[in-house]
Parts: C-alpha cells; sequence; structure tokens
C-alpha cells in the first residue's frame, strides 16, 4: 500500500473545492463514471459486459451493466478472498477485503477495499471537518478523544488481509497522518487502538482522554451508542481511573502487555491535583449531566453517527453532553463514502448529507410509497426530485458497478446542484443495536436453525417475532416463539443459544464478544398469542390474505408489544458467548 504525504490542511480551500464541485455536480459525476470506467477497463467484470475502455457515455454504461446486489458479486469477490489476483472486478488486484455489517442471507459480506476507497476516506474526513471547523473551530495542537478500536485483520486462505472497513482504514499507513492533518490526533497511544481487548481499550480511552484532558477538542466514536456505552461505562469505573491518575500506576484489569507499556509511559508518574479536579467534578454532576463538558473544558462538540438505528441513543448523550452540541457523522458505508454533513449545527434529528459526486458514480432508484423499488428505473444524481425517498446505486473506485446499497435516503433539497438527504432507513433491515445489522432473512435463518433442535422433540415453531430491547444496558435481541407442544427447559435453553448463534452477522458477533450486546432472550408465549397479534392488526383494517406477521415488533407499537408480553409462559437467555 503506497503511504503518500499528506498535504497541509487548509479549511477555506477545500470548503472552495467542495463548493466548485457540488456547482457542478453533473460534469463531476460523469467525469468520474469515465475515469472509474478507465482505470479498470480491464476488468473481467466489465469486459464480459461489453464495456471495454472506450464506453464513457452514463447512458451506454447502464444500458450495458445491470443493477446488482451484493449477492450478484458474491462470487467474483469470493474469487479475490481466494488469492485469484486475475482482473476480476478492479484492474489492479485488491489490497484488503472489508467485512461489512449485514449480511449476504447468512453469510458475512465482503467487500473490495482499495487504496482509492482510504484516498476517498481521508478527502471525506477532511471536507467534513473543513465544515465543522467553520462552525466550531478547534484549537491548534488539539487532540480528539476518539473511542476508535482497531479489529484484528484475518489473512484468508488466498492472502488477502481481511477485516471491518473501519480496521482496514486505521491500519492503513495514511490514516493516522490524514488524522493529524485535521488536527484530530487521538489522546490514546496507537497500541490502545489495536489492542486485542476492547474493555480494556475502551478503560484506556478514558483514562488517555482525561490524560489529555486539556487539548480535548472534541469527542467522538463512530456510533452514538458507542459514546453512550463509553460514558456509562465511565460512571462505574471513574474511581479506578481517578485512582490510576492519583498514584501513576495503571489499573491490574489492563493486562496486554504493550497496551500497559504504552499507557504506563503517558502515566508517567503520580498527579494527585489531576486527580483531585476529576474527583471533584464526578461528585459534583447530578445523575451525571453534562459530563462531557465537565471533563474536557474545551470541547468543542461530541460527534458520531446519530442518525438512523442511532436515534434512540441520542437522548442519553444530549444528557451526557450537555449545552455541547451534538454533530452528526458523514454517510457512509464499507461500500464507500456517500455524504458529508456540511452543515454541522444542524440536531441529529434534523441531520441531513450532502453528496460528494467525486467519491463515485450514483444513482437513485425511486422507492414507492409502498416500499416498493422495481417500478421506475434509477435517475442520475442531477435529477432526484425533493421530497421523494430513494435506494442508493453505486458504482466506485473499487469495484462496485450498479451496485444497490440497500439504504434509503429523502432528498430534502440541493446543496448547489448535489442533493441534501436525510438517511431514513435500511432496506429489510429489521434488527439493530450498534454495529450490529439484521435482516428478516437472518431472523429466519437463525429461527429455522434453532427449530431444528426443536424438531428433534417432534415440535414445531407455529410463529415467530422479535424486538430489539435497549431499555437495559446492554441492549439485547428478544425473540418471541409459539410452539405446537411442551418441552424441557434444556430444550429450550438449547434453542436460545442456537438463535444466538445464529446470527453471525460480523457486527452482531463482535458485540456479543465484547458484551456490547447483551444475552438474547427467547421468549416462549402460550398457543394462540400469534393469533391475538394477527385479530389486531384485521381489527385495523389489514386484509386477511395480504396479511404478514411484523418479524420485528418497533417500541412504538405499544399494543402488539402488549400482546406478546402479556402472553409469555417462560424466558431464557442465551449462554452461546459465556
Ligand atoms: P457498514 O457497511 O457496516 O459500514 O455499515 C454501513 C451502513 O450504516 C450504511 O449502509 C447505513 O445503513 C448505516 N449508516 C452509515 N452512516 C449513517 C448515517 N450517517 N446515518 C444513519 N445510518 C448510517
Amino acid at each position: 500500500m503506497l503511504e503518500k504525504k499528506v498535504e497541509n490542511f487548509n479549511m477555506n480551500r477545500v470548503i472552495d473545492e467542495f463548493e466548485e464541485m457540488t456547482r457542478n455536480a453533473d460534469q463531476v459525476q460523469k467525469q468520474t463514471l469515465k475515469e472509474i470506467l478507465h482505470k479498470n477497463k480491464s476488468a473481467i467484470y466489465l469486459q464480459n459486459f461489453g464495456i471495454n475502455g472506450n464506453t464513457t457515455d452514463p447512458e451506454a454504461f447502464k444500458a450495458l451493466v445491470p443493477l446488482v446486489t451484493d449477492l450478484d458479486l458474491e462470487p467474483y469477490i469470493k474469487r479475490m478472498v481466494d488469492g485469484d489476483t486475475s482482473p476480476i472486478l478492479t484492474a489492479l488486484p485488491v489490497p484488503a477485503i472489508s467485512l461489512s455489517s449485514g449480511t449476504s442471507q447468512g453469510r458475512p459480506k465482503f467487500i473490495p477495499f482499495t487504496d482509492e476507497l482510504m484516498e476517498n476516506t481521508l478527502q471525506l474526513f477532511r471536507t467534513a471537518f473543513a465544515f465543522r471547523n467553520r462552525d466550531f473551530p478547534i484549537d491548534d495542537n488539539g487532540r480528539a478523544l476518539q473511542f476508535i478500536f482497531s479489529s484484528k485483520q484475518y489473512i484468508s486462505k488466498g492472502g488477502v488481509p481481511v477485516g471491518t472497513a473501519t480496521t482496514n482504514v486505521y491500519r492503513n499507513p495514511n490514516f493516522k497522518a490524514g488524522m493529524k492533518a485535521i488536527q484530530s490526533l487521538c489522546c490514546s497511544p496507537d497500541e490502545v487502538i489495536f489492542s486485542p481487548d476492547v474493555h480494556q481499550a475502551l478503560y484506556c480511552h478514558l483514562l488517555s482522554g482525561i490524560l489529555f484532558r486539556d487539548q480535548v477538542q472534541y469527542v467522538f466514536a463512530s456510533f452514538a451508542h458507542g459514546l453512550v456505552h463509553a460514558f456509562r461505562t465511565f460512571e462505574q469505573l471513574w474511581e479506578e481511573v481517578v485512582t490510576d491518575i492519583e498514584d501513576g500506576v495503571l489499573s491490574s484489569r489492563i493486562t496486554v502487555p504493550s497496551v500497559r507499556t504504552a499507557m504506563a509511559k503517558l502515566l508517567s508518574g503520580p498527579n494527585p491535583e489531576l486527580a483531585e479536579t476529576i474527583r471533584t467534578k464526578c461528585m459534583s454532576l447530578s445523575n451525571w449531566y453534562g459530563l462531557i463538558p465537565a471533563l474536557f473544558l474545551n470541547a468543542k462538540y461530541v460527534y458520531g453517527i446519530m442518525t438512523g438505528s442511532m436515534e434512540p441513543y441520542v437522548k442519553k448523550l444530549r444528557h451526557y453532553a450537555g449545552e455541547l452540541p451534538l454533530v452528526s457523522h458523514d454517510y457512509g458505508s464499507s461500500e464507500g463514502w456517500i455524504a458529508a454533513n456540511v452543515k454541522p449545527r444542524l440536531s441529529p434529528e434534523e441531520a441531513t448529507f450532502a453528496v460528494v459526486p467525486n467519491l463515485g458514480y450514483f444513482e437513485f432508484l425511486p422507492v414507492s410509497e409502498t416500499g416498493e423499488t422495481e417500478q421506475e428505473p434509477p435517475v442520475g444524481l442531477t435529477e432526484v426530485k425533493i421530497g421523494q425517498e430513494y435506494e442508493v446505486v453505486i458504482t466506485n473506485y473499487a469495484g462496485l458497478y450498479r451496485y444497490r446499497l440497500g439504504d434509503v435516503v429523502k432528498i430534502v433539497g440541493f446543496y448547489n446542484k448535489t442533493p441534501q438527504l436525510k438517511f431514513i432507513c435500511r432496506r429489510n433491515l429489521i434488527l439493530s443495536i450498534n454495529i450490529d445489522k439484521n435482516t428478516e432473512r437472518d431472523l429466519q435463518m437463525s429461527v429455522e436453525s434453532a427449530a431444528k433442535r426443536l424438531a428433534e422433540e417432534k415440535i414445531e415453531v407455529i410463529d415467530f417475532s422479535s424486538h430489539v430491547d435497549v431499555s437495559t444496558e446492554p441492549g439485547h435481541y428478544v425473540i418471541y416463539w409459539e410452539i405446537s407442544g411442551e418441552t424441557e427447559d434444556d430444550v429450550l435453553q438449547d434453542c436460545c443459544n442456537c438463535l444466538d448463534k445464529g446470527f453471525i452477522d460480523a457486527g452482531y458477533m463482535s458485540s456479543r464478544k465484547c458484551k456490547t450486546i447483551g444475552a438474547l432472550e427467547l421468549r416462549v408465549v402460550e398457543r394462540g398469542t400469534f393469533r391475538k397479534v394477527q385479530e389486531h392488526f384485521l381489527g385495523l383494517g389489514s386484509s386477511a390474505g395480504q396479511f404478514k406477521m411484523p418479524r420485528c415488533v418497533k417500541p412504538n407499537n405499544v399494543k402488539v408489544l402488549q400482546i406478546l408480553c402479556d402472553n409469555v409462559v417462560s424466558r431464557f437467555f442465551s449462554t452461546a458467548f459465556e
């Protein structure tokens, strides 16, 4: 991977470039498509569709190359994972593979990660930072308290490094220099970011943040959930953190040798004065309201994804942030970045994102009011209509061509000529707490695998549903089952463990392992319960012929939740990850 010299950051220049690019969004899109096709003209995938490097016109491209989903690309990407270095989707072999959250029908989703994606990531970070810094300027030589964690990369059988997209970014040699350029150096040493134990890493992030407390300019985690989890953990462990500072000795809970050595260096001797300041601050807070500004006097804002499935965490985050502004993180995915938050003053509830026209070639597939997408062809970036919802379709430098991302967005306006969008939801996504993403199909597959255990007892699952319970910390999945007969508790306990293990989404499994998602709960309901749920919907006017049992009950569906909860006969908690 090439290590590039990172240019000095110039806020006005970055903003001017963005203005210019978005004023010419249409031309930039055409140019971006041309470059993508030119660069990858030897890709077998493109050649199979008759694209040969001379095709640069969007209309010809769209006529020749079909819309695809991750499932269609799976065989191509599998070849890369298995070590085939021929130009499959891209002209050059991909240097790494990202493990995206969400699954392809029960299998983890692999996405190519290339140098261009890394470059796009740094461009997006610079753009978003420039706009943030214009509204909330930070001090030179400050630092950011970043709750970031790099999970392990493994090497596939074919010799390709595989990891989550964030891991691929954090492990890239250009990451640190890119962060430094935008005055966002982490407080924690690298060893903490790369710690194999996330609990120890979180403790050290908190401790490092306090050691650099005067320099901390903003507080960040990719997701609002991560921020809330960090400060909930602080509530429990703050006295230990203070003792470490007072004595200048790291807690014995940190056992990873590289992390201990790096943190011991940072602690560098007793600091009773700082310890006393933090102790006084913590004890003076009422129910931890305003904890973040109390700890980090110079922090200007709190930053992370607060939209979409992160909305339920905003209230608690606001509590910790007190008067500090909450700034919504930008919109992207393992597949690539899409849009930047160029209006950082908007609250998480109002946040919108401006599509960055040189990050890829974007199409928008209209979503009808009933949620269907197949009726109308996709439209280009400058042809979208305000108020309409679309599924995002990406063509990018990393080998994705007309790839349906599966996200639904709503166009709320234009920033110059580029669409300004709101994130609405992930199509088909039903279960999500933090970085986990499971669809109806994933739930179904988990239930099917667990039902096999029940079948050994000659019992069937009559019907099922689910909901996400975030009323406890950490949140957990609840699965409701109506079954055709009675059986021993140990059989149902096995089924419960099987359900938990049945969700093989990388985000879910890693969150379960590090316990940021609690044990899955199986609730067996009385016979006839799902009939009552159906009757409830029919009473609201659903047609009996078209009725579909909701596979996930949202928290606002109080009535259905009540029917389910009132009829629970037994409950089991998974021990699968103990
Ligand atoms: P992953 O592929 O694991 O990186 O997850 C990416 C997905 O997270 C996207 O496809 C969206 O569904 C969701 N996401 C990313 N950014 C945002 C955002 N700013 N607001 C809401 N959801 C987001």
